[in-house]
């Protein structure tokens, strides 16, 4: 049975609290062999670590998401510094920017100050993670969702030498696509690429090469076809795979060996 990783699950979100162990073994079933759960702030990057304490397929990610970044510490580098030491803390994030859920996109009385205040903090704490991977030798995990590309890569960018990136949950055209490999980052593509109007993201996917992208649900979100709506959980990356070997006219056998590869490239201390 060909092998696939999840590198990107939100294992310590509630949603898996009820059958945890039975959510391991189904993916372990499926031949999804390790599964990367990630951080979204310090609580749930230490859950995170207990999770890969407990069972030597999980892996942990450590950071501050930017939907939260008004609740971080004005200084997060101290403690993910510290946090990056754990052997098996494989990177830091979930960092970079969201301009899709600022507070003024939901409610039009919130003033744009407040708008430029979260995103002023959201640049912040994405510099300071930056700045912790390139200390530690470690790379990120890189959310950008709404109209922040430019701003996410003029951040970034002074580190590419340094670090790299995942620009995870990627669904953007192939010709960013390119600029983050470019930049010597890499993408990394959920169910999504099974949806009926993903073809966007499925032709970024055809145009990205074998090599240069990685496997991952974002569970408990973006259930695959025929799971779409409910619960998703590690197991789909078979279903996930299944679709990428088809779009890449690959076998999947060939789609095991290039995403694994790529996945420890990238977080080389994933064993
Ligand atoms: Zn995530």
């Amino acid at each position: 049975m060909p092998v696939f990783y999840d590198t990107h699950a939100h294992l310590d979100y509630p949603d898996f609290q009820v059958d945890f162990p039975q959510t391991i073994e189904r993916a372990q079933a499926a031949g999804i062999t390790k599964l990367i759960s990630i951080g979204t702030d310090l609580e749930s990057s230490r859950h995170a670590i207990q999770l890969a304490e407990q069972y030597a397929c999980v892996y942990a990610v450590a950071g501050w998401h930017p939907n939260d970044a008004l609740a971080a510490p004005d200084d997060l580098r101290a403690v993910l510094r510290e946090l990056a030491k754990h052997p098996k803390v494989v990177a830091i994030g979930e960092t970079g920017l969201d301009y899709y859920r600022l507070p003024g996109s939901k409610n039009p009385a919130v003033s744009p100050d407040e708008d430029a205040l979260v995103k002023a903090r959201q640049a912040q704490i994405f510099q300071q993670q930056l700045e912790v991977a390139a200390e530690t030798g470690l790379n990120v995990v890189i959310h950008q969702r709404g109209d922040c590309l430019e701003d996410t890569l003029k951040i970034f960018a002074p580190f590419a030498g340094k670090v790299r990136g995942v620009f995870h949950c990627f669904a953007s055209a192939a010709a960013t696509m390119q600029r983050i490999l470019t930049l010597g980052s890499i993408v990394s593509f959920t169910g999504i690429v099974t949806f009926k109007n993903g073809q966007n993201v499925r032709d970024t996917l055809a145009a990205t090469p074998l090599g240069s992208f990685m496997l991952e649900t974002d569970c408990p979100f973006l259930a695959p076809i025929p799971y779409r709506g409910k619960r998703c959980e590690p197991a789909y990356v078979k279903e996930i795979s299944e679709t990428v070997a088809q779009v890449k006219g690959c076998s999947l056998e060939e789609l095991s060996r290039a995403t694994c590869e790529t996945t420890h490239h990238f977080f080389p201390k994933l064993r």
